[in-house]
């Protein structure tokens, strides 16, 4: 059963609100009719769709031999397959950044909203959603988990049958801010970063599907670590979903 949030709080308090005071497109502050975005940003994100890697989800010029991307035939990802909803550009920067680090919750039900299509595509065939965890000093810093609030958002609103476990993941390393580093040091930032939370409750995952949930996606590497950690610990099958990727 999802646990409660904050944010559904100030959803609440919102919608209180929303009776008596106008509402702002979150990217423009122009007013809006109900909440969500105002049709001229709505219009400046850049969805992706086909065609694209059906392995990684990477937006593709045209229809490729086999579907999947070159660096996907190269060197897969553990997280199969893996969809995002919108290229990471300024547009899509706009609604991310105060989401992640200006305390604006209110805009995690706007943006969940937006993957609410790929969730559900992707809900169908797995068993349990996990967000991507923050280690415990960011979570103090930041007083939520950004991929949590949008997972939550998803199962509770696309009343998907699907069991919703964020304690079940934590991450053992805490990483400096990866902007601007390499694949391959990315890559060696989040190795070992995750672990389950408790490994005697391993039997919970064994066989599961279980797809990911993060707000961006940048190489990849952090998605991969959490795949990799859940499927040495006996998952089935990994697959994942974020709000954004950089394309
Ligand atoms: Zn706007
Ligand atoms: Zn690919």
């Amino acid at each position: 059963m999802p646990v409660p949030s904050a944010y559904l709080w100030r959803a609440k308090l919102n919608q209180l609100f929303s009776l008596v005071l106008p509402q702002t497109c979150p990217l423009c502050q122009s007013f809006v009719k109900g909440t969500g975005l105002c049709p001229n940003c709505w219009h400046g994100l850049r969805p992706i769709t086909a065609p694209h890697c059906q392995a990684c989800g990477r937006p593709l010029a045209y229809a490729v031999l086999h579907s999947v991307c070159a660096p996907c035939l190269i060197k897969p990802f553990s997280a199969r397959p893996i969809r995002s909803s919108y290229c990471y550009d300024d547009a899509s920067k706009g609604l991310i950044l105060p989401f992640k680090h200006a305390d604006r919750l209110d805009i995690a039900p706007i943006m969940a909203s937006m993957m609410a299509p790929h969730f559900k595509a992707l809900a169908t065939d797995a068993d349990i959603v996990i967000p991507v965890p923050l280690h415990r000093t960011r979570f103090l810093r930041r007083r939520y988990n950004q991929s949590a609030e949008l997972a939550r958002w998803l199962v509770i609103h696309t009343k998907t049958e699907i069991d919703f476990a964020p304690q079940l993941l934590v991450r053992i390393k805490a990483t400096p801010s990866m902007a601007g580093l390499s694949k391959d040091k990315r890559e060696n930032n989040v190795r070992h970063a995750f672990r389950l939370a408790a490994p005697a409750r391993k039997f919970l995952i064994a066989d599961k599907h279980i797809l990911l949930i993060d707000d961006v996606m940048t190489t990849g590497a952090t998605i991969n670590s959490c795949a990799q950690t859940l499927l040495a610990a006996g998952a089935g099958e990994v697959s994942a979903l974020v709000f954004a990727r950089v394309v």
